[in-house]
């Protein structure tokens, strides 16, 4: 394994499908198509078969002894004005781990590397296309009714890139009960492991979300000659809840946000009479995202009450949480700390990953380089280069101890 390889092939890459505005590799478009024909250059360059499957991932198998697949990568499209290394990292990473098990000849297990078709959902607004359509979760029926900003239809854009919509729920065909295991590399888009000074570290899981709408209603009132001891005021309910919110999210491990609050009528000479609440809680335990959800429904109708206002609560959506493999966090995490002088960090995933679908299918693990500030979906995303190199040196160790069929 040599991460200065992948590395160059990043750069590369970014020079063809990116620049000071950003990566532009949103998926179904020729920038994405071109992409992935660099891919297929570099992969002509090894003794593997490359096919599409029926959702359009591209697999690239390198036969082994055993008929079970170790399947690596990532997705190498991107948002719009999107980060050199968010997915990108891990499809090249794993075409670097590709080539160091080709050169050694044979391997025990097969490897086939993975690019996922579609992970971000910049256009149609579907995340983990092509990876939910290979596990078998994706709602064809549902993905059939999304159009982008132009009116243009998902099925349509998918077969003018060769994919035929109606097919996809196929992907799997043939494949999906051969993984051993799915690895993927990927930056943490988060600040953690940069404020630990760490480079890497293994991922324990992906977050369940709990998505919800909280409706106070109070009364509305002249804010001059409505008298403080007769209000109802909406606003002041949805601060306080909205203070607790914060503390639920302490309480029990997770995070929880309430990224929008909306006041009517909304002027500032008026009671409001109205808050509209949009909330987000996100926790890596089933039993905690449930007692989060508990204990912030029981702050929003507590902070109702003492406002004198009433409350309903309308769900927007949900997800369970996706713990890891246990056996592949922890051999992640010990590569992980070979590459970062013997510190071991595992952390959990606040964004869905591919390896979100795949870990329903077969055992799944991630790991994660660090972010610069955590910033990523933007052209400043950035891990830096000594940290890049121990993140791939350590997703190296971890496929080939894999491979080797050391885990699970
Ligand atoms: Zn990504």
């Amino acid at each position: 394994m040599e991460p200065a390889r992948a590395i160059a092939d990043l750069r590369e890459l970014h020079r063809l499908t990116g620049g000071p505005e950003g990566a532009r590799r949103v998926a179904w478009t020729d920038e994405w198509e071109r992409a992935r024909s660099f891919l297929y250059e570099r992969l002509d360059e090894l003794p593997v078969a490359v096919e599409r499957d029926a959702a359009g991932n591209v697999w690239a198998t390198l036969e082994g002894d055993s008929e079970d697949i170790v399947a690596i990568g990532s997705h190498v499209d991107s948002v719009p004005s999107g980060g050199w290394l968010d997915g990108a990292l891990g499809v090249f990473g794993a075409l670097e781990a590709l080539r160091s098990i080709a050169a050694g000849g044979r391997p025990p297990r097969t490897v086939a590397l993975v690019d996922w078709a579609d992970e971000e959902g910049a256009r149609f607004g579907r995340s983990l296309l092509g990876s939910s359509a290979f596990a078998g979760t994706l709602d064809l029926e549902a993905a059939a009714r999304l159009t982008d900003a132009d009116g243009l239809a998902l099925p349509d854009a998918v077969s003018a890139h060769g994919v035929d919509f109606e097919a996809m729920g196929r992907a799997g065909e043939g494949r999906r009960e051969r993984l051993a295991a799915y690895l993927e590399l990927h930056i943490e888009q988060g600040p953690v492991l940069e404020a630990e000074g760490l480079p890497c570290g293994a991922v324990l899981g992906t977050f369940g979300v709990e998505r919800w709408r909280a409706v106070l209603t109070g009364r509305a009132g002249h804010a001059g000659s409505t008298p403080m001891d007769r209000r109802a005021d909406a606003g002041v309910a949805a601060a306080r809840a909205i203070v607790a919110l914060q503390g639920v999210a302490r309480e029990h491990g997770g995070v929880g946000t309430a990224g929008r609050a909306d006041f009517a009528p909304g002027i500032v000479t008026a009671v409001p009479g109205r808050a509209d609440v949009l909330v987000d809680q996100r926790h890596l335990d089933p039993s905690g995202l449930a007692a989060m959800r508990a204990g912030a429904e029981r702050a929003f109708a507590d902070a109702a009450a003492a406002e004198g206002c009433a409350l309903a609560i309308e769900p927007i959506w949900s997800i369970e949480p996706v713990p890891f493999h246990e056996g592949l966090v922890g051999a992640a995490a010990e590569a992980c700390a070979a590459a970062a002088g013997g510190t071991e960090r595992r952390l959990p995933s606040g964004a869905l990953h591919d390896a979100s679908e795949l870990a329903r299918v077969c055992p799944a693990t991630m790991v994660f380089s660090s972010s610069v500030g955590g910033v990523s979906h933007a052209p400043e995303e950035d891990t830096p280069e000594a940290d890049l190199e121990r993140a791939l040196a350590a997703y190296g160790e971890l496929v080939r101890r894999v491979v080797a069929g050391g885990v699970p």
